[in-house]
């Protein structure tokens, strides 16, 4: 159970419950055997092996998808907790978010959405809830981990309305204008928070960025030359932690005070009552720009650094290849992700390359191509 005492407009149980009825947990709360379950699942431990911007291979310190998770949870949790929000929510919620996630990033995402084109599309988010809900055959009683609803709409970040009106409870939402919990607007910031910081940092590592591009950015630069300034002998490794770790601070107390200005304006009594208000968790308007041009920086200079876009190539044409493959030929594929009837052969497909980790990828590729490979 929390440890503090929640707030009136925090989810303290789940009012939606999971879709199979179970037993309460005892000496946990519902959330926490949620986060367990996740921790637990097999697409958890694929997220070690799955990567963002560089790939696996390229390094043993860039961060993974699980790293990545990691950190999300961490920020979520130290933001929950200063707003009396339900920890153990927000932190299900971080470590599910990525668990649908192709392998190679968002140029795995965008490319098996393009060779899903005509047979419903691809989108991570959408996957994750399916991995939860479907994907994951570890119980006797159900398939998926049969979470609680809160959990799974904390998951469910965007959603097309197309899809959206596929979905039941959970999608409706994104249909009648509504917003999720507050522990869910949390988890979802926490994820930006963490992925512009260490984008920064692994593009550093890289070599790919330089802290002269990175002095044109405000955010950067401010806490750059305060950092000079306080210590001007320091190493520069040190220089970039020292930097990237007040950047994170400064954006999490910020998010943290314009919420609580925010919760005070819309005086939330129940989290039926957050649902219904504009986003509650947000920056200021300030850090909100300072974030974004950030961002802008970030997809110039390494999102579309040469060097990422021939992985990104190189990605696209793996995926490729793979669906055409297995979809010309379904009896290449392992008997367990076979379609059970023709109409699914396309989504099994999809399944099947969505689970994979960029080095199952690269070697499957070489599998099926490669004459001298069995
Ligand atoms: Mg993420």
């Amino acid at each position: 159970m929390p440890d503090l005492k929640l707030a009136i407009y925090a989810v303290s149980v789940s009012a939606h419950g999971r879709k199979h009825a179970e037993p309460a947990p005892s000496g946990r709360s519902e959330f926490q055997r949620d986060r367990d379950r996740i921790i637990h699942s097999g697409a958890f431990r694929r997220l070690e092996y799955k990567t963002q911007v560089f790939v696996n291979h390229e390094g043993d310190l860039f961060r993974t998808r699980l790293t990545h998770s990691i950190e999300v949870a961490q920020i979520a949790r130290s933001i929950a907790r200063r707003l009396a929000l339900n920890e153990d929510l927000v932190e299900a919620v971080s470590l599910a978010h990525d668990l649908g996630h192709t392998p190679f990033g968002h140029a795995g995402q965008e490319a098996l959405n393009a060779c899903m084109k005509e047979h419903g599309g691809f989108e991570h988010n959408l996957q994750s809830l399916r991995v939860v809900d479907v994907l994951e055959e570890r119980y006797a009683a159900f398939d998926g981990l049969n979470l609680c609803f809160e959990t799974r709409e904390g998951i469910l970040k965007h959603c097309s309305p197309e899809h959206a009106a596929q979905l039941g409870t959970v999608g409706e939402r994104f249909l009648q204008g509504r917003r999720p919990s507050l522990e869910a607007q949390i988890a979802n910031l926490a994820d930006e928070i963490a992925y512009n910081n260490h984008d920064v940092d692994d593009g550093l590592r890289s070599g790919l960025l330089t802290l002269e591009q990175l002095s044109s950015v405000r955010l950067f630069a401010n806490h750059l030359s305060e950092v000079r300034t306080n210590y001007p002998n320091l190493a520069e490794r040190r220089v970039v932690h020292e930097t990237v770790r007040r950047m994170i601070n400064t954006l999490v107390t910020d998010l943290i005070s314009q919420t609580e200005l925010n919760i005070s304006k819309h005086a939330p009594q129940s989290v039926d009552d957050v649902r219904a208000a504009p986003p509650i968790v947000a920056f200021s308007t300030e850090m909100h720009e300072l974030n974004r041009e950030l961002k802008a920086f970030l997809r110039t200079h390494l999102y579309r650094h040469y060097r990422v876009m021939r992985m990104t190539a190189k990605a696209r044409r793996i995926i490729g290849d793979l669906f055409n493959a297995f979809y010309e030929d379904p009896r290449l594929l392992p008997p367990q992700f076979n379609p059970s009837a023709e109409s699914e052969r396309s989504r099994a497909v999809a399944d099947y390359i969505a689970g994979m980790t960029d080095r199952y990828a690269i070697r499957e590729h070489r599998r099926i191509f490669a004459i001298e490979e069995i």
